[in-house]
This record gives C-alpha cells, sequence and structure tokens, in this order.
C-alpha cells in the first residue's frame, strides 16, 4: 500500500471498508475489460485504514432474509463475488437457516419465492418439516413454537480481517493504489460536479468520486450541501417528513463453548436467525422475563474467537440522528453493549439450544460496540449525490453486499444502465417508492 497521494486521478473512492474496496477492485477489471483504462485510473483514499469502519467489525453474516425483494439481486451477485475466492475473501457457505412462528408464514412464502425467482437458492419448510429440519442439524433444538424455516443454501458468513485483507489485496493485484491515514476534507464543486477532493494529504483534481463511508455518510451527505430531512412519500399515498439519517448501535457479543460448534452431520453449522415474535426472553439465570418477544442470530465465532464459541446478536437499539462517530467502533465508550444484553442473548440462546442452557457465565466479556448510519427507510441508497459523485450507502447491513460494487463498477465504466440498483434511487423518496413497513421488530426489513 501506498502513501502518496496523486494530484489528479479518474476515480476517487472515499472509504476502505467492504464497498469502496469492492468498487475499486471490481472497476479496474471493468475498465480493463472494456479498454477504457485499468486499476491506475483509482485511488482509494482512508483516513485511517482498510476495516478501520463497520466493515472490520461486522459480524460477517452473509444472508438474504429480506422483505425488500430487490435487495435478493444484490445478494445473488454479493455471493458471486463471494464465491469468486471464498479462501482470499474468507467466505464460508455453511448457508443461512431462519426460524419464526406460523405468523411469518406468508412473508416467508413470498421471500422464499422472490429469492429463488433471482437464483437465490433457498428451501422452505413449515410445521413438523420445519421442526425436523432444525433437529436434525442441532439435535439439541428446542423447537417448541417454530412453525416455519427458511434455508437459504447460498448463503454463510465471512472472518472480517480476512475480508478486508483479501479485497485491499485484490485491489492491489489490479493496480489501485489504497492509501491509508489520508482523510478527506471538503469537496471542490464546479456546478453540481466536485472538480477536486481535499485531503489532509494535498487536494486531488478528479472525474468521478465514489463515497463507501459507513458510518461516516452523513457528515460527507452535509459536506456536499445535503440537508438532514427528506420528505418520504409512500406507495399508499402517504407522506412523512423525516431525519435522513438515524445512528443505531448494535449489540453483538460472543460466546465460549467447551467443543468446537458443530451440527450433528460434525460441519460447520448453518448461520442461524431466530425471531419469536410471541414468545418472551426468560433469564436463564434469575427467571425473570428479559423481553416479550426473542430475536436472536449466531454463527461459528471462527475468526473472532480465540478458542471454540459463536458469535450473535439481536435487534440494534436506535440512537437518533446525531452520533459521535470517533473513535469509532470498540474504541468508543459511549455505544458499547451493557451487561443486560449479555442476559438476553445467552439466555435466548439457551431457550434454543439445550447447549446453551447454562452459558451465562461463558460470554466473552468484552469490547463488541459499533454504530450505523440508516436511511430514511432502513433500505440502501445506491445513487449519485452529485453529478459525478456516487454514494453507497448501506444502512449499516451491507457487510455481506460486495455486489454492489461490482455492479457499480459496470455503471462507471459506461454501462447505460445496472437495473439491479435502481430501486436504491435516492428519487425513490421523492416519488412515492419509499419502501414500507415489515413484519418483525428489527430495522433490517
Ligand atoms: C457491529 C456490527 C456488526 C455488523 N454485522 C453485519 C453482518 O453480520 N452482516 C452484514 O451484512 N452487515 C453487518 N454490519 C453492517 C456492515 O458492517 C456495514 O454496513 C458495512 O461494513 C459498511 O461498509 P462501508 O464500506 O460502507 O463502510 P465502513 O466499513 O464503515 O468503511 C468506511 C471507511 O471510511 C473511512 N473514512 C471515514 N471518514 C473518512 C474521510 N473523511 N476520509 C477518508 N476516509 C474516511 C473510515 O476510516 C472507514 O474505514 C454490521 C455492522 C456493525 C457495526
Amino acid at each position: 500500500m501506498t502513501d502518496t497521494v496523486p494530484s489528479a486521478v479518474s476515480y476517487v473512492v472515499v472509504g476502505a471498508g467492504i464497498h469502496g474496496l469492492s468498487t475499486a477492485w471490481h472497476l479496474a477489471m471493468e475498465l480493463k475489460a472494456r479498454g477504457k483504462g485499468s486499476g491506475k485510473d483509482v485511488v482509494v483514499l482512508d483516513k485511517t485504514g482498510p476495516g478501520a469502519g463497520a466493515s472490520g467489525i461486522a459480524c460477517g453474516c452473509v444472508r438474504n432474509l429480506y422483505m425488500t425483494e430487490p435487495l435478493h439481486a444484490i445478494l445473488r451477485h454479493s455471493v458471486d463475488v463471494w464465491s469468486y475466492d471464498p479462501v482470499a475473501l474468507g467466505f464460508q457457505q455453511v448457508g443461512y437457516v431462519s426460524a419464526g412462528e406460523a405468523n411469518q408464514l406468508a412473508d416467508y412464502e413470498k421471500l422464499h419465492a422472490s429469492q429463488n425467482r433471482v437464483g437465490y437458492h433457498s428451501d422452505l419448510y413449515s410445521g413438523a418439516d420445519a421442526r425436523k429440519f432444525l433437529t436434525k442439524i442441532w439435535p439439541d433444538f428446542k423447537t417448541d413454537g417454530i412453525d416455519v424455516v427458511l434455508h437459504e443454501k447460498v448463503s454463510g458468513y465471512a472472518g472480517t480481517r480476512q475480508a478486508v485483507a483479501g479485497l485491499a489485496q485484490k485491489c492491489a493485484d489490479h493496480g489501485v493504489r489504497v492509501i491509508s491515514g489520508v482523510e478527506v476534507t471538503g469537496y471542490d464543486m464546479t456546478g453540481s460536479r466536485v472538480s477536486r477532493v481535499r485531503t489532509t494529504k494535498g487536494d486531488i483534481k478528479c472525474d468521478m468520486v465514489v463515497l463507501g463511508l459507513g458510518a461516516w455518510t452523513p457528515k460527507h451527505w452535509a459536506m456536499l450541501g445535503h440537508g438532514d430531512t427528506i420528505e418520504a412519500r409512500y406507495p399508499d399515498g402517504g407522506q412523512v417528513k423525516k431525519d435522513m439519517w438515524t445512528y443505531w448501535r448494535l449489540l453483538e457479543g460472543e460466546v465460549y463453548v467447551d467443543q468446537p460448534y458443530r451440527s450433528a452431520a460434525d460441519l460447520d453449522p448453518p448461520v442461524l436467525h431466530v425471531e419469536l415474535m410471541n414468545t418472551p426472553v426468560i433469564d436463564q439465570t434469575t427467571g425473570k422475563e428479559l423481553a416479550d418477544h426473542l430475536y436472536v442470530y449466531w454463527k461459528n465465532g471462527a475468526e473472532r474467537m480465540d478458542r471454540p464459541g459463536v458469535q450473535g446478536g439481536t435487534i440494534p437499539i436506535k440512537i437518533g440522528p446525531k452520533a459521535v462517530t470517533d473513535p469509532y467502533g470498540h474504541d468508543n465508550d459511549e455505544y458499547q453493549a451493557e451487561a443486560q444484553f449479555a442476559d438476553y442473548l445467552t439466555s435466548a440462546m439457551g431457550q434454543l439450544m439445550g447447549r446453551f442452557e447454562t452459558s451465562r457465565k461463558d460470554f466473552r466479556e468484552r469490547r463488541n460496540g459499533g454504530i450505523g448510519a440508516f436511511t430514511p427507510d432502513n433500505v440502501p441508497i445506491f445513487d449519485f449525490v452529485r453529478d459525478n459523485v456516487y454514494m453507497i450507502a448501506d444502512s449499516n447491513h451491507g457487510f455481506k453486499m460486495t455486489g454492489v460494487g461490482k455492479l457499480l463498477a459496470k455503471l462507471l465504466a459506461g454501462e447505460n444502465r445496472v437495473p439491479e440498483l435502481e430501486p436504491f434511487a435516492l428519487s425513490r423518496f421523492a416519488s412515492g417508492k419509499t419502501f414500507g413497513a415489515s413484519n418483525s421488530h428489527c430495522p433490517w426489513v
């Protein structure tokens, strides 16, 4: 990795997270393939370094459990990227299993059909078949209350360190310069175009800017002259003035296990996600009710652990339109998960599987906090926000979405249209296509 900032370059990518790196790598390949340039025309800048934002601390789940159907195609492309070089990118294609109560059956049927329409293969089970499917993988699964299961076969998870290192290496392999320790401090505008990116190491004249800024997106949105509220119009004619950005903090942690976490077939089990809207969570130590519904996910702790264990989490907590982004993640005292989260996570896990019934003592006490900036409808915005500035704002659930960079690279290299990206345009709010609510307690819809 180099640290000399060029005075001029065609493409400046701001942020070396999943999106910035994936875009730069794919852009290098697209430019070359179309005879329009190469990785030498692309520079990625990061004020700290690759993986310094959410991409370096994510749980790493790669799944497609979304009611927002246009996301299914984005994830199809993303799994193609993850599978392009699964070793370099740390991708474990173990599948993803989500389970719910009867009130989610109709939703699951819809999303199962949509996933399969775009070639994202999944199986749906209901009633006794659903419960049998779970106990076949996890014999100690306590399936009371579970009526529906979706098995996404091509999903899985990736270790974040490995994924970021792998993407940075792909950039380097294709001649892209990834420059650490350079902060973008402003944008010089000529009309509605950015002519120069201002940085702490000098200005860069450029033709195109890509923002992959995670939790720092709102700051640059304001730097580019945009406001902090937006009118969101819905398909039913409703209209609501909303904060443009809302920060949430994630609740995640790790639990040690005595033996490696394996399935009945002695394999790395699928990532598991369970939402039981009518089932309270009871504290495994005190017997008190902790919540009136259960929402939990977990997977093999793998890269994150120092010995066998699992990594998981629950619904994030809303902060509001303002948050402190620096220091970020585990270093920020304000946004770490509190002890009650450990009670909740381990109790919910113990309610679902015999092996976790007394797991509170096995919770790994360490920092795990991380925040993200969500969009007005909690669905990503992928669009130009100035004539030559493209913003990838994934609403803090896009570690999995490596395919966005692949699709965007086509657009930036000259393709007229990339239909998969179009539903995520900023204009959806003004044109009555704001995405709607879902039948879930979670903001990721
Ligand atoms: C705890 C946690 C768990 C998560 N788990 C999952 C999960 O399991 N699956 C999933 O799909 N998603 C998950 N997410 C969401 C996912 O991690 C993010 O949506 C995604 O990583 C965002 O990637 P990004 O490239 O947009 O931004 P980031 O990874 O945040 O990168 C932004 C980069 O911009 C740099 N930067 C900031 N300001 C400047 C500046 N002025 N100049 C230059 N550089 C700058 C930062 O240093 C940073 O490296 C999780 C998020 C958190 C916080």
